[in-house]
């Protein structure tokens, strides 16, 4: 028996990178997990049934796939005792070429998804007497910048949001943090950024260098650090944090240029 045997943990964006990292952290530790993708891939089928993870097929944008999500893990599992609101895309594009249908999008998965993820299990973990909440923000939700002011705008609406329920939510004991990563490789995000890069080892070289610790480690942040940040707020030992919004950026939203 592990601390989590007998959880419900749905995990969304769960087919890949940090999501994916989380999903499988979560259900080694005995949490039945329904991990919830737009694109569900069919390589993580073996290890994931192997780990009893559901995979579930979503759009986190409709407020109704959300809630046949929802609706489908307490059907089966009986509760729900663990969200992780992760799905998320990037918007890589200056405030004047933005469409509004870039805005839609961004917004949609990163902030509104993220909205209705909690308010729909609120009252679950009401019912049962409490429940863990951690939402994936991004250091972009700490500190705007230059590149991606939408995605900036979404994310720091993300840390804003779960303090909000943070604090409406402590009487129901039911805890809601975010998680704010540096830039992580081995993500999807990341691998289409380098994609569309002209220079992809440079890139990697400008995210490693922007974070005092990732350059002292000669690497990025990987998808399993930010999921360890999250299985530390989901379990016991994490019972009295709630409203935080974690930095795990190896020190880049400190804001000051890493020396050497
Ligand atoms: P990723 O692309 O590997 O994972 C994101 C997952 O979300 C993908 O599997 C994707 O299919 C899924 N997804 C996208 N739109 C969806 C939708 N409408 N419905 C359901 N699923 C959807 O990238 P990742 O880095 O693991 O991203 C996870 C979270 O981490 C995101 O919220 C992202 O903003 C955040 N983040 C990433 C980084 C980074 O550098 N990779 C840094 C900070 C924050």
């Amino acid at each position: 028996m592990t601390e989590l045997t007998g959880k419900t943990a749905v995990v969304t964006g769960g087919a890949n990178g940090i999501g994916r990292a989380t999903a499988r952290m979560l259900a080694r530790d005995g949490a039945t997990v329904f991990a919830a993708d737009l694109n569900p891939l069919e390589e993580n089928q073996t290890e994931f049934a192997r780990l009893g993870i559901r995979q579930v097929a979503c759009d986190v944008r409709s407020v109704e796939a959300l809630r046949s999500l929802i609706e489908q893990a307490i059907a089966e599992t009986g509760r729900l005792d663990i969200l992780v609101n992760n799905a998320g895309i990037g918007m890589v594009k200056p405030a004047a070429e933005v469409s509004e249908d870039d805005w839609d999008r961004c917004m949609d998965t990163n902030l509104k998804a993220t909205f209705f993820g909690c308010s729909l299990a609120i009252p679950q973990m009401q019912q049962q007497g409490g429940g863990v909440i951690v939402n994936t923000a991004s250091n972009a939700g700490l500190l705007p910048r230059t590149h991606d002011p939408v995605y900036s705008i979404s994310k720091m609406a993300v840390v804003a949001l779960t303090k909000s329920l943070a604090l409406c939510h402590g009487k129901d004991r039911i805890r809601v943090n975010c998680v704010c990563p540096g830039p992580v490789g081995d993500t999807g995000m990341m691998n289409a950024d380098l994609e569309q890069a002209d220079d992809p080892a440079a890139m990697t070289q400008k995210f490693i260098a922007a974070s005092p610790i990732a350059r002292a480690s000669g690497r990025m942040i990987s998808p399993e650090e930010v999921a360890a940040s999250i299985r530390y707020l989901v379990s016991e030992a994490a019972l009295m944090v709630t409203g935080t919004a974690i930095a795990i950026d190896g020190g880049k939203s400190l804001g000051v240029p890493p020396a050497g």
